[in-house]
């Protein structure tokens, strides 16, 4: 997981999964107050995630996929966070 460039704290698994689900919201580092954008690279990775992890899913599985979608988007939850890249954004005040 990624951490801070100020004060070096580590983004919790929590606030990286809830950026993921709130439509890529920034984080905002817990002890310095800094800012981070999910980068345009980790918006296109987790894209191209879920699409690969679906085609199986719909496209070769042709059984009951009911316990696998489940298992699928447990899987995709887990991953999802170490895909997601974040640049600290620059405020007005900071140059
Ligand atoms: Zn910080």
């Amino acid at each position: 997981m990624q951490s801070c460039n100020r004060c070096k704290r580590k983004f919790t698994f929590k606030q990286v999964l809830r950026s993921c689900f709130h439509g890529y919201k920034p984080i905002q580092c817990d002890r310095c107050d800094q800012i981070y954008d999910v980068t345009l690279g980790s918006r296109l990775r987790v894209s191209v995630t879920i699409a690969a992890a679906m085609f199986p899913a719909f496209y070769v599985y042709k059984g009951p996929i009911y316990g696998h979608v489940l298992i699928y988007l447990l899987i995709l939850i887990l991953v999802l966070p170490f895909l997601m890249r974040y640049k600290q954004r620059i405020e007005d005040g900071d140059i």
